[in-house]
């Protein structure tokens, strides 16, 4: 019935393995198990589970009962020599590369398990070892995603028919609305496709078709339907799909976008190619249920701040209470007073806002924070140069006050957290050149002056006495 061949699977160990992918669902021989290959069409390969699928489809029949007796030139007569047709054998995919297993040791245990998730506080317990600050968030979200998955183990969706926690996550660019959104999937060993809303487009424009975000995810889940089910998308910017103010021109990018996604949001069931982004004849289809993937939604929300102002001022300018008017200048956290009817007033659409009940706001870093993201975090950047420079015996140190330097100018550049890292790597460039040159050097602490362009790290050769604990020693 088939050429397979166990030989076809390189056994030597230095040389790579391969192993055949199904032309249908796009998995890999190591997850279908053996596949029926077909010689007249370029060795395509399907696995038993499509086929069976297509037979299915076809008249109902029972696959092993049709399979009975049967060869492949039976049950396609007069060859399949469609090639010329078609051209099928640009779909066919390669044959890939077998992916090494993991020896257990070295394999990274999940922290949880979703079918049997831990606790609210365990969750941000967990979240807090790599996301700073932000402790309103955490608990929301830990709470949001508990109850989630909650659901989606015991299945009681149908029989209670609660809402689906989708979050709407609102905070300024580079304050850790990403981060705590992979932190989470990779702690939980959910498959995450994270999309930008901007590239959506409705469908039939030039852009992406909503759907693309749910391919992505079944990438994301290596083509296992069922895993990406349970999986999580973050679409970021999502303000930018703001209903567009004064225009007469179809909102292809806008609310178009918005109405296009509120089916994924609710949950249901939707067709989407596999190993690609876009539908066409060739390419083949699963469907994918989305009522137990988990939303996440985050943007920047400019201005949403000056919305809430005017909402919360408009109240009391008249008569005593008009002082207040300046009253909310000073709140940094202004935006975590938002309500439904601000974010209709931004331009997202009611039925949209709704579908996103849980809204989580996140606040812009200050520099204590920007401080404790440079050094607390498990992998923190700064523990990340020290153990690079601890291969070479050599002992990297940061004086407090340089630290503050360094957070002082990432928050000078407006971009959050994320400026950290540029500005640590332009100043490391030299160290990480330097040192190695000389084994003698023992430690290197890097002061505000160094920082500053002011002096140089100090350098302590080995054998002098030590100097005390850095404050990073222990963390
Ligand atoms: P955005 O809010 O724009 O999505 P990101 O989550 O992508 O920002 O943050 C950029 C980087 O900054 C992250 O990769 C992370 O290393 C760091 N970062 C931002 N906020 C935090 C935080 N609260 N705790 C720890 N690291 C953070």
């Amino acid at each position: 019935m088939s050429d397979y061949n166990k030989d076809d699977i390189k056994n030597t160990e230095d040389e790579p393995k391969y192993e055949d992918v199904c032309y249908m669902c796009r998995r890999p021989e190591s997850k279908t198990g053996r596949m029926l290959h077909i010689p007249n069409m370029n060795n395509m390969c399907i696995c038993i589970d499509c086929m069976e699928r297509s037979f299915r489809v076809m008249d109902g029949s029972n696959y092993a009962d049709l399979m009975q007796g049967m060869n492949i030139q039976d049950l396609f007569p007069g060859g399949m020599n469609m090639d010329d047709m078609m051209n099928v054998q640009n779909q066919i995919p390669k044959r890939q590369k077998l992916k090494k297993k993991a020896k257990d040791d070295e394999k990274v245990q999940p922290e949880f398990d979703i079918k049997n998730i831990p606790a609210p506080h365990i969750l941000k317990a967990k979240l807090d070892e790599y996301v700073i600050g932000q402790d309103r968030a955490k608990k929301a979200i830990a709470v949001a995603v508990y109850n989630h998955y909650k659901r989606v183990a015991t299945n009681t969706m149908d029989d209670i028919e609660i809402e689906k926690s989708n979050i709407l996550m609102i905070g300024p660019t580079g304050c850790g609305k990403t981060y705590l959104v992979k932190t989470l999937a990779r702690l939980l060993d959910v498959p995450l496709a994270i999309t930008d809303a901007t590239s959506l487009t409705e469908a039939g424009y030039i852009g992406d078709d909503i759907e693309s975000v749910v391919s992505k995810l079944l990438a994301a889940a290596d083509n296992d339907t069922e895993r990406a089910e349970r999986g999580i998308i973050f679409i970021d910017e999502i303000d930018k799909i703001a209903k567009k103010k004064n225009t007469t021109a179809r909102d292809v990018s806008g609310e178009s976008v918005q109405q296009g996604l509120l089916k994924l949001l609710e949950g249901s069931e939707v067709e989407v190619p596999v190993g690609a982004t876009s539908k066409n004849a060739m390419v083949p289809l699963v469907t994918i249920d989305t009522r137990n993937i988990l939303f996440i939604c985050g943007g920047a929300f400019p201005d949403l701040e000056n919305i809430v102002k005017e909402r919360l001022t408009s109240h009391s300018s008249i008569g005593f209470s008009a002082e207040l008017k300046d009253k909310y200048d000073q709140d940094r956290n202004i935006v975590s007073k938002v309500t439904i009817d601000d974010l209709r007033a931004f331009g997202m659409i009611p039925e949209f806002i709704g579908r996103l009940p849980i809204t989580v706001t996140l606040e812009g870093l200050n520099r204590d924070m920007m401080v404790r993201i440079l050094k607390e975090p498990k992998n923190a950047i700064l523990r990340q140069y020290q153990k690079l420079l601890a291969l070479d015996e050599v002992d990297l140190r940061f004086d407090d006050e340089a630290l503050g330097v360094i957070a002082d100018k990432a928050i000078a550049k407006k971009t959050g957290a994320r400026a950290l890292r540029s500005i640590i790597e332009e100043f490391m460039l030299d160290i990480m050149y330097e040192i190695p040159k000389d084994d003698n050097i023992g430690t290197v602490t890097i002061t505000k002056a160094y920082i500053e362009g002011k002096g140089s790290p100090m350098i302590t050769m080995r054998g002098t006495p030590a100097l005390p604990d850095s404050p990073l020693a222990n963390n």
